[in-house]
């Protein structure tokens, strides 16, 4: 697409060096220029989507407003850019090969072999430049998952390098994440990681433009000459990335380095403006400088891993920010909790948060924190299986159904209050296949879930097969617990709530996937703001 720019973000070394963030902070500080950006992964695994995979392999699987089920990175570049993401955000070496095979099947190869080169690579080039040609952004950045050097990685990098190669030197660039790790017996950082890291690029045939390093210590001027000298970028390309406090410091840790400067000189753009950051170092304040303190409990079953929760951490912090408070989450282990643990687990928090989830590991804990909430008037939200258990609790305990449960614990129960949805029932295949993406919610008048929104038109992210059971409707709102959220289009409970409590809310969608820095989800300000109360 002529007039898209392309940068390329790849890791050497070692994984986890925050690729994502780096990805999403160089995008907000040209957004913040007054840029288009948008940001893609391409993961080298050969899954199609995340979406079967165990959150303990991968952590938390994003889903888009269309329903793509995607990588948690993308969760990043939506809270730090406020821009929603889509299918074409996040590609998988699963998909490219599915689509090329799906194509020689068709016969669209007219008998030719189908190879790596130049079938996988241009399926890949394909992939970069959808989100280009849209004509909605000036910027694409594009994330290659994994650490240069593995297998799995070579045909991206190949691509990116005849991609470079077709497009001309000023709309692209590389930027290579790498660490120089501090050795005490040497009192020094090293640079030798780098420079090999930067050669096995070289191999590939890709030059990196920028290289950011992550240190734990300031990066000496010495140091920065010598990768500069090794790596064949420019010294002022030799970007020091310090840990830092929070990931919300890194743009302008980035914008101090002048990560953007380098950019767009490099990238020929033209920006006179420096980039307006009055907004983010807003909310960075507030961060930083709490008034209140307030404890809450996170039920859930993945919790020794805390990336499988991360939209729904992150989206407290943003919720402490609009209340100006600091919200300690306690991590609990909902196999920890039964009828007679749960008021000594969940002792001393002000509000519980019941997370989502699939399965019947721990669901009886998470019953136990619902109906703990419920008897002590603690605030609660509960998430999708979280919205589940609230309703299977308000049946059993309150409604006297003694056997109530969701179809997917015990598809032999008496009173199925939550039930597999009419369209799930005929589905034997599990990816992609869940009610997901963005849905119509429309809002009761005069309800809580009404006044967290303030308007009766909504529209959340899904990701369950299970639903509400209407029959049991009456009887619930009857009792107390009202639905004040329908979709309009399918009559589905979206939310439900107490009548007879300070803040007891459980929403069937993800509202954590769509808080953002610029606007904290109102669920959970709200929710936290009743936490303050308690
Ligand atoms: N397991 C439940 C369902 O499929 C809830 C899913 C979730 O919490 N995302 O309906």
């Amino acid at each position: 697409m002529p007039g898209t720019k392309y940068i390329f973000v790849t890791g050497g070394v070692t994984s986890s060096l925050g690729k994502g963030i780096i990805s999403a902070s160089l995008a907000t500080l040209l957004q913040a220029r007054g840029f288009r950006v948008t940001i893609q992964k391409l993961d080298p695994y050969i899954n199609i989507d995340p979406g079967t995979l165990n959150p303990y392999e991968h952590g938390e699987c994003y889903v888009t407003d269309d329903g793509a089920e995607t990588d948690l990175d993308l969760g990043h570049y939506e809270r730090f850019l406020g821009v929603p993401t889509s299918q074409d955000n996040n590609v998988t070496t699963g998909r490219i090969y599915q689509t090329v095979i799906n194509k020689e099947r068709e016969g669209e190869y007219l008998g030719k072999t189908v190879q790596v080169i130049p079938h996988i690579t241009d399926e890949i080039k394909r992939r970069i430049k959808i989100l280009g040609e849209t004509g909605k952004y000036d910027i694409v950045i594009t994330e290659i998952g994994g650490t240069v050097g593995d297998i799995e990685s070579l045909p991206y990098i190949e691509a990116v390098r005849q991609f470079n190669w077709e497009i001309g030197s000023s709309n692209h660039l590389v930027i290579h994440l790498t660490l120089l790790p501090y050795l005490a017996t040497s009192g020094e950082l090293k640079t030798k990681p780098t420079q090999h890291s930067v050669k096995t690029l070289l191999e590939s045939g890709l030059q990196p433009d920028i290289l950011v390093c992550r240190a734990d210590r300031k990066i000496p001027r010495e140091q920065r000459k010598k990768i500069a000298l090794f790596c064949n970028v420019h010294t002022n390309a030799v970007i020091e990335s310090l840990d830092a406090e929070t990931i919300y410091d890194v743009p302008l840790l980035m914008l101090k380095e002048k990560l953007d400067s380098v950019v767009i000189s490099k990238l020929k753009l033209s920006s006179k403006t420096e980039p307006d950051l009055t907004n983010w170092k807003h909310f960075l304040g507030i961060l930083k400088n709490p008034t209140a303190e307030v404890k809450i409990g996170l039920v859930g079953k993945y919790v020794e891993l805390k990336d499988a929760y991360k939209s729904i951490a992150e989206a407290l912090i943003h919720a402490g920010v609009e209340n100006e408070c600091k919200v300690d989450v306690t991590w609990i282990h909902s196999e920890d909790l039964d009828e007679s643990t749960v008021a000594q687990k969940l002792k001393g928090l002000k509000g519980i948060l019941v997370a989502p989830g699939f399965g019947d590991r721990g669901i009886e804990g998470k019953i136990s924190a619902v109906k703990y909430a419920r008897e002590n008037n603690i605030p609660f939200l509960g998430i999708c299986l979280g919205m589940q258990c609230a309703v299977v609790e308000f049946g059993r305990n309150v409604l006297g159904l003694k056997d109530a449960n969701s179809r997917e614990m015990s598809p032999k129960t008496k009173h199925p209050v939550i039930d597999i949805m009419e369209d799930q029932k005929k589905v034997t295949k599990k990816g992609g296949t869940m009610r997901l993406g963005a849905y119509n919610c429309k809002l009761v008048k005069g309800t809580k879930g009404f006044s967290v929104y303030g308007t009766s038109n909504i529209a959340e992210r899904h990701r369950h097969r299970f639903e509400f059971n209407n029959k049991y409707l009456k009887d619930y709102e009857n009792a107390g617990m009202i639905a004040s959220g329908i979709n309009p289009d399918s009559n589905l409970v979206e939310i439900v709530e107490l009548v007879d409590h300070p803040w007891f809310i459980g929403v069937q969608f993800h509202p954590e996937y769509k808080s953002t820095v610029a606007q904290p989800h109102p669920l959970f300000a709200k929710f936290i703001g009743a936490t303050l109360k308690a």
